[in-house]
């Protein structure tokens, strides 16, 4: 469907997909199959101006908004989820400084990411905090003029490989979550280091990693915002980010779209080829319309937060764009394996790793039932003292 895209918007669109097919397909197996960090793809997408979509053009970026981010970010996804998710994490890191961060901070963080030139990454979840964030332990104790980070942030998407990390930690603990703030830390400075890089089901292209702090000193100056600001600067960023997670969705089901019409026009049973068996045509049929409509929604969200000057409903409806399209990625990619029969559980398939690649999407930026709370907590408000 033609979503009416500005010249630019197009260009984004078709250069990530240049990328995506040319230098990502060929090497997305491989990728998965040795856990491989994507370095060679994330310099084309920093040389292709790719990290910088959604910088504003002050700082180097091509200054567009959510929507950018999204179509790029779709195209990604579409081959492979892995190599998308660590192009999309280093825009998560950067929100933050994008949203809050002073003019300094800006300055001196913004344009090497809109480069691609360093790559960032966001730490909220920890052992024991994960759906529940304002239970972290990690703390940001108050030391001469700035602060010493200790505690230990895990499943870190970038982790290892980013150099620029956004870290929400308490300054106060005896505020609950309004004591809570959110600092930058840069790769290299004493006491911040790494654990182990993990075995993941899928998306095994990205790199998760523990992040380490011992005593780790961070001048007052990577302060972003206000003490105290932690947790609004994390629920206004993933406001921005969870259409981009919509995103990973849409092209994740698109990529398995793809691949099952094009196996059921070449698969022979029966002495036909599947795709004249209506049971095939239906479950194609419902496949094309759930990723058209995640898509849609998608689109209209980024472009709804772009647009707005004062987006009321912006969580509940970036909410519904990260749930839908993600279980629509899941049951899609779960379909095309069974369009594939026996073939889409073997790895020389491409829908094998699509299906383990989903599955993630449900669970990362706020898992799908905490984004139903969320919606329904909206809803509740929404609804409170309005007349019949
Ligand atoms: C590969 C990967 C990459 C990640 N990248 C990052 C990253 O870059 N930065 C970062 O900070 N974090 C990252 N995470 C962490 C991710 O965001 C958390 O895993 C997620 O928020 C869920 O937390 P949890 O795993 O602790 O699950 P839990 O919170 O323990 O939840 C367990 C189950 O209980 C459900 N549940 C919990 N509370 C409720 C409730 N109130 N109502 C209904 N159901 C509930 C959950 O939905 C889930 O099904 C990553 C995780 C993974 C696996």
């Amino acid at each position: 469907m033609d979503y009416f895209l500005t010249p630019e918007q197009v260009m984004i669109r078709d250069l990530s997909r240049k990328i995506a097919v040319e230098k990502v397909t060929p090497v997305r197996a491989e990728l998965d199959e040795k856990g491989e960090f994507p370095w060679e793809i994330m310099r084309l997408c920093g040389e292709a101006g790719l990290f910088g979509v959604s910088v504003p053009e002050e700082y180097g970026g091509f200054g567009g908004g959510v929507l950018e981010n999204c179509l790029a970010v779709e195209e990604l996804s579409r081959t492979c989820l892995g190599v998308s998710v660590s192009y999309a994490a280093s825009s998560l890191g950067a929100y933050p400084i994008m949203l809050y961060g002073s003019p300094e901070q800006k300055r001196r963080y913004l344009p090497d990411i809109a480069k691609g030139k360093r790559l960032a990454a966001f730490g909220l979840t920890e052992a024991d905090a994960g759906s529940d964030a304002g239970a972290i332990r990690t703390t940001a104790l108050r030391q001469g003029d700035g602060y010493l980070l200790n505690g230990t942030k895990q499943w870190i998407t970038n982790g290892g490989e980013a150099e620029i990390y956004t870290i929400i930690a308490m300054t106060d603990r005896s505020k609950g979550p309004r004591g809570a703030s959110i600092l930058i830390v840069e790769k290299g400075t004493p006491g911040f280091e790494f654990g182990k890089k993990e075995n993941k089901m899928g998306i095994r292209a990205s790199a998760t990693r523990e992040l380490i702090f011992r005593d780790c000193y961070v001048p007052r100056e990577n302060l972003i915002g206000k003490e105290g600001m932690g947790f609004i600067v994390t629920m206004r960023t993933f406001d921005r980010t969870r259409p981009g997670v919509g995103a990973q969705g849409v092209g994740l089901a698109q990529g398995a779209l793809d691949e099952a019409v094009r196996y059921a026009r070449e698969r022979e049973q029966f002495g036909k080829k599947i795709i004249s068996f209506q049971a095939i045509q239906h479950m194609l049929a419902d496949m094309a319309t759930q990723v058209e409509a995640a898509r849609a929604l998608v689109y209209a969200t980024a472009r709804y937060i772009d647009q707005s000057k004062n987006p009321k409903e912006i969580s509940k409806v970036s909410g519904m764009a990260k749930l839908f399209a993600t279980d629509i990625a899941m049951k899609v990619t779960t379909d095309a394996v069974q369009i594939f029969g026996g073939y889409g559980y073997m790895r020389e398939y491409p829908v094998e790793k699509m299906m383990r690649d989903a599955k993630i999407l449900q669970i990362y930026e706020g898992t799908n039932q905490i984004q139903r709370n969320i919606i329904g907590l909206e809803l509740n408000k929404e609804y409170a003292g309005k007349k019949p």
